[in-house]
């Protein structure tokens, strides 16, 4: 069986601007910039590799080296946008100036240096495939738990392709008979296009998967998070405070607990309208986030009530945290909204002996009690042992209406 190169290479242009036109169709045009920077990848590289094969006819004159160059600057730029949907989807990828540097220096070398044949296959090869290894580490580290499979997949297929780039360069460029010309048939030029072609296919199936991780993600975020002030919602967040407890239990490190209820907040909406305590509520949010570190966990669990769940946190510092808030909030509030505002906190420090239900249900209790002891306050739950009133933090709410 008689591959032909030029016959695969053009099998793989049509199937990459065929593959670029279906994800128009299937990803539609409102696109995350992640999946429209790999889409645009794809085709930058199908353009590419159109341009080598239009210059073959013109091999050895200007119009070769106009479109060759052309032709570099595609996959350069390629590689580039594959870089961008990766670090979109994984977050900071390591060597992004390398990258940067190498797809400038590739076409320029190359434009510079086209007289010569063996100097610019060897030098567009190597710098590609130095390329390609980029993204290929791209794909492994840094490491994080999102996107496992496709992953892998990306990983094989840049793998292969960069061995594929190396193994051409080094014979156009040292043992340049072998590989006289692009469309030569030695059976590594051969292998490397049909690697190319499997490639392909294996590339864009891993960038769907890729997408559909994006968009679960997204909704799981939206699911989880209080649209208003941007934290956690009661669901979110008790998915989170699980593991937090779990945590603080297995290492015995303390842990806090703040349920925060405004004071008065009714009053706000019934004299200055909803859009005015939505205001409130979304300030409030603000300056929780701005008051919590790293690990804590800060959540608008209901209407305008909230609460923050800080690992490593004894009862002070949790004070602390409140009378911080506290006071951002009243410098913060006649500024911002045009009037006052203030909040009850209850304190739960945790016990071993607490489950989530029954921290919260202590901080609540104070909460409550608070309120009672006249709003604006912090009152700090008693020990479990020593439990404070029974009753239902419900029917507590009820009694207080
Ligand atoms: P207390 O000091 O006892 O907590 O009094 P309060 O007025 O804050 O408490 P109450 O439970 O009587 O009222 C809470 C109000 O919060 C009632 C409800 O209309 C309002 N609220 C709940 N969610 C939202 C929201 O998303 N936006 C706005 N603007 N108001 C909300
Ligand atoms: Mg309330
Ligand atoms: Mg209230």
């Amino acid at each position: 069986m008689a591959l032909d190169p030029l016959t695969l290479l053009v099998v793989n242009v049509a199937n990459l601007l065929a593959l670029a036109s279906a994800l128009v169709i299937l990803m539609g045009r409102q696109l995350s910039p992640s999946a429209s920077a790999a889409r645009r990848s794809l085709v930058a590289q199908g353009l590419g590799w159109g341009a080598l094969i239009l210059a073959t006819p013109w091999a050895g004159t200007w119009v070769d080296g106009v479109l060759s160059t052309l032709s570099m600057v595609c996959i350069s730029a390629s590689q580039w946008m594959f870089f961008q949907a990766l670090e979109g989807w994984l977050g900071e990828r390591r060597h992004r100036r390398w990258l940067l540097v190498l797809a400038v220096a590739m076409p320029v070398g190359y434009a510079i240096g086209f007289g010569h044949y063996a100097f610019r296959v060897a030098w567009s090869n190597l710098l590609i495939a130095a390329q390609t290894l980029i993204l290929a580490r791209a794909t492994l580290q840094p490491r994080r738990p999102v996107g496992s499979g496709w992953r892998w997949v990306l990983l094989a297929c840049t793998l292969t392709m960069a061995a594929f780039t190396i193994a051409r360069g080094v014979m156009g460029g040292w043992f340049t008979e072998l590989y006289p010309y692009f469309e030569a048939p030695h059976p590594i030029n051969v292998a490397a296009l049909l690697a190319a072609n499997v490639t392909l296919v294996l590339a864009n199936v891993a960038v769907l998967v890729a997408w559909r991780d994006e968009a679960e993600q997204q909704m799981h975020r939206m699911a989880v998070t209080d649209q208003l002030t941007g934290l956690f919602n009661r669901h979110g967040w008790i998915e989170q405070a699980h593991r937090v407890m779990s945590q603080a239990s297995r290492h015995g490190h303390p842990l806090s607990l703040l349920s925060i209820d405004l004071d008065h907040f009714k009053r706000i909406n019934d004299t200055a309208g909803h859009e005015a305590g939505d205001a409130a509520l979304e300030l409030f949010g603000q300056l929780v986030q701005q008051c919590q570190r790293g690990g804590d966990l800060a959540a608008r669990i209901g209407g305008e009530e909230f609460c923050i769940l800080l690992p490593f946190c004894t009862g002070e510092a949790a004070k602390a945290v409140d009378q911080r808030l506290r006071a951002e909030l009243s410098a913060a509030a006649p500024r911002r909204l045009g009037h006052e505002l203030a909040f009850s906190s209850g304190l739960a420090v945790w016990e071993p002996r607490d489950s989530l239900l029954s921290l919260m249900s202590r901080a609540d209790s104070a909460l409550y009690q608070a309120k009672r002891e006249g709003r604006g306050r912090l009152v700090q739950a008693p020990p479990s042992r020593e439990p404070a009133g029974q009753r239902d933090p419900a029917e507590e709410r009820k009694a207080q209406a």
